[in-house]
């Protein structure tokens, strides 16, 4: 039997009656378009993160974007990311017309540090985006103290983190303002697009409210320029149907990922990502370094087991990004993106099917 990368298929076998139940509570009210179920997500996923606010939104690319807007960056700002992290960190950076700078990441975490922001800090950076990359937060408490210092924006890209923890905090609760993604993949997935801000600062809350929705408070008053960004309504239903299962996924990709570290942890030919002391990761993927990684690639996928790259170019290598100016070189973003392979990872693998990806895994190295 082959083992895919995701299987969303046997998430919706566990909680079909929920599903269709919220489905059928908006076709009957006709709230499409935000309305009472999005509010009542909103309110459930903030109290979830432990924060104070959530606007949900279209998408989480969007959310990083209408997060950059609510501090007013933009044209003659630069925003430190990550090289090694998903396009739409950077992308919502120039969509606002500020200018992405990449850092190096660590080697052990795979995650962008404090270190690696002040070396890259000039006088024209306003804001940071720290990755929560594969699930595990990035080291949060001297970034917000550095942030301090500097006087910088902190943006939480949470987009791969739902539920993770730092030294007993949530992902979303620390900077000034966090993105979420549910696209359908994340450790909560809409069955569409969808995407949340949240934060503690009442200003960001109005203003991302205000913007989502063309500008209007009021139905046909609009008090600015802003665009339509809402969550549909029977995507906030689903996602508050999945809220309530997501501790038990998430400490289901903690145990699926426990399994495969102890399983793989002999074998000198693979290596893993670190968990920094104090983090309580969500395991959005599960992560292998391998010397001819594309061949073990290549030989996994006819043994048909669903393995991915997360990511194979990092951002200052893409085409995109070719005429940026700025450091070009970053060693350990390079190295990762040739050595990194995604095991499949998601709630509902089983024990004996981790098993079996080691073995092909084993044989493939
Ligand atoms: C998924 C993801 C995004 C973008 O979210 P979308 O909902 O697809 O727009 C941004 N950053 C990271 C790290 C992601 O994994």
């Amino acid at each position: 039997m082959p083992i895919p990368l995701v299987d969303l298929r046997a998430q919706y076998a566990t909680i079909k009656p929920d599903i269709d139940a919220a489905i059928a509570r908006v076709l009957a009210s006709c709230a499409f378009a935000g309305g009472p179920e999005v509010e009542g997500f909103e309110k459930a996923f903030a109290a979830y993160c432990e924060t104070d606010h959530c606007i949900a939104v279209g998408n989480g690319t969007s959310a990083l974007e209408l997060a950059l807007r609510a501090f007013r960056i933009g044209p003659g700002d630069e925003v430190i990311v990550p090289a090694n992290t998903f396009f739409a960190t950077a992308e919502a950076v120039s969509l606002i017309g500020a200018v992405p700078v990449f850092v190096d990441v660590d080697a052990k975490t795979a995650l962008m540090t404090a270190e690696a922001i002040r070396s890259a800090i000039t006088p024209k950076t306003k804001a940071v985006i720290p990755v929560h990359l594969y699930g595990q937060m990035a080291p949060m408490e001297a970034i917000m103290e550095l942030a301090a210092e500097k006087n910088l924006i902190v943006i939480e890209d949470c987009c791969q983190a739902h539920g993770a923890r730092y030294r007993g905090k949530r992902a979303g609760s620390m900077g000034h303002a966090a993105a979420f993604s549910f696209y359908p993949g994340k450790n909560l997935g809409a069955y569409g697009e969808g995407g949340a801000v949240t934060t503690r600062d009442s200003g960001v809350d109005a203003f991302i409210r205000l913007f989502r929705d063309h500008g209007s408070k009021t139905k046909y008053e609009h008090d600015m320029v802003g665009r339509n960004d809402r969550l549909d309504g029977i995507q906030g239903a689903i996602l508050s149907a999945k809220l309530l299962h997501l501790e038990k996924w998430n400490t289901l990709r903690r145990k699926h990922a426990a399994t495969y570290r102890s399983l793989l942890k002999g074998n000198p030919k693979i290596g893993l990502i670190e968990e920094m002391e104090g983090a309580e990761p969500v395991y959005h993927l599960f992560i292998v370094r391998v010397q001819n990684r594309d061949a073990v690639r290549a030989t996994m996928a006819e043994k048909g087991i669903g393995v991915g790259i997360h990511y194979p170019i990092p951002l200052h290598k893409l085409k995109a990004y070719s005429d940026l100016p700025g450091k070009k070189s970053f060693p350990v973003a390079e190295k990762l993106a040739s050595e990194i392979l995604s095991l499949p990872l998601y709630p509902e693998l089983t024990e004996a099917q981790i098993h079996e990806v080691v073995r092909a895994l084993g044989e493939c190295v």
